[in-house]
């Protein structure tokens, strides 16, 4: 039981309301009493300057709490009466400092009552179920309001603003400092900060006079099919609860593990696939296992020559797209596994097979040729001779980008 319900009738809620109730009927009656919109209307500046002054009450935890024990007196022998006014509040509640201006210009921004900490987690989900899509239980330890207490802490009244820093939890001191006297502000000690003292024997049990209780709750978290890496799924309201605050929201970002098989990009999936050189010119067939216990046969054909690097496609059998119905595309790159130098037989036949040898640069008649035998190079010769031929490479191959790419990423702008 509230000792006085003044306050609560002046924005026309009662004792229980929660602060987001109280917030809204305070934004209705502001809008509703403002001066700008009432030039010719006393009352409804009278009653503005109520209203506000109820809601800067009201919306402050310890205020209300002082309030509703000991009624508008308590505020004022707690040193709280007073306040800022009715124009500067509203200012501070719908942004900017010109009141209407501001506001109907769009600049909400909301300095409301405050709200308990957001809980993150990175939520890990591999390829297949984001594929597919899927609902992942997870559950947390998040703090609630004690249901023993009502967040109180203790009996009913039993629960006092702390008489040694009127209950704002700190201490203006004062320390001579030679001819100068030092203000500086401190923790109250009676209180531990708290601002509230409860008596032992009046503690809440059940928490302990903490308020709150740890309770663990489980929540269903949307993985839908094609969501991107780092998407975030909201609960709002679903996290800390804390009294005279707003819950907590509770944000869980996806991230996407990484996949044995597939590489992802956007909607596309990307897949090495290695293959003898015989396959690669004289036909044969790929199996790729896909994300969904399907597999995904590929043929190529005797004579198509894939050459090691080639990258072909296969439309639609990418990602779903997400919140869409079609797929992005599976491009398939090709490494050619090459012969061992022991397991060639009969090459003579590849003469029958392969196009006929390319032709020398023929040195003139009258050139003094030399005869060379190659030799291994070793490793430390290797790696330069390779650092170097990668550099061209890299010079040569700045347009190597799977020609579908390209094109999905024009379709999307
Ligand atoms: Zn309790
Ligand atoms: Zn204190």
């Amino acid at each position: 039981m509230v000792k006085e319900t003044k306050f609560y009738d002046a924005l026309g809620v009662p004792p229980t309301a929660s602060d987001a109730q109280l917030k809204s009927a305070y934004k209705k009656a502001a809008l509703r009493y403002h001066p700008d919109k009432n030039a010719d209307n006393p009352e409804a500046a009278e009653k503005f300057k109520e209203m506000s002054h109820a809601y800067e009450i009201l919306s402050d935890p310890q205020k209300r709490s002082l309030y509703d024990q000991m009624g508008e007196e308590g505020l004022e022998n707690g040193g709280m009466g007073g306040g800022m006014g009715a124009e500067d509040l509203f200012a501070q509640f719908f942004g900017g400092g010109g009141a209407f201006g501001g506001m109907f210009g769009g600049g909400m921004r909301d300095t409301g009552p405050k709200k308990a900490r957001t809980i993150h987690h990175v939520h890990k989900v591999n390829l297949e179920d984001i594929y597919r899509g899927k609902v992942s239980k997870l559950a947390l330890q998040k703090s609630v309001i004690c249901s023993g207490c009502d967040g109180r802490g203790g009996k009913e009244g039993a629960v006092k603003s702390c008489s040694g820093c009127n209950g704002t939890g700190m201490k203006t001191m004062m320390r001579q400092m030679g001819p100068m006297i030092q203000r500086f502000q401190t923790v109250c000690s009676d209180c531990n900060g708290e601002g509230e003292m409860i008596r032992e024997k009046d503690r809440c049990k059940k928490c302990n006079g903490k308020k709150t209780v740890v309770e663990r709750k489980v929540l269903h978290v949307h993985v839908d099919k094609g969501v991107r890496n780092g998407h975030k799924v909201e609960f709002r309201g679903d996290g800390d609860q804390m009294p005279g605050v707003m819950p907590g929201d509770v944000v869980f970002e996806i991230e996407q593990k990484p996949h044995p098989r597939f590489q992802r990009k956007g909607d596309d999936l990307f897949y090495h696939a290695e293959i003898d050189l015989l396959t690669a010119l004289g036909g044969g067939t790929i199996n790729i296992e896909h994300l969904d216990d399907r597999w995904v046969t590929v043929s190529i054909a005797p004579g198509e020559v894939i050459t090691p690097g080639k990258i072909k496609v296969i439309r639609g059998q990418g990602m779903p797209s997400y919140r869409h119905h079609d797929h992005g595309n599976l491009y398939i790159q090709f490494d050619v596994k090459f012969p061992e130098p022991n397991q060639l037989q009969n090459l003579n036949l590849l003469e029958q097979v392969l196009p006929p040898r390319m032709k020398q640069p023929q040195p003139p008649a009258d050139s003094m040729v030399e005869d060379f035998d190659l030799e291994e190079v070793d490793a430390s010769e290797g790696s330069q001779a390779r650092a170097q031929g990668a550099t061209q490479m890299m010079d040569e191959d700045d347009d190597d980008v799977p020609p579908g790419a390209e094109r999905v990423q024009c379709a999307s702008q």
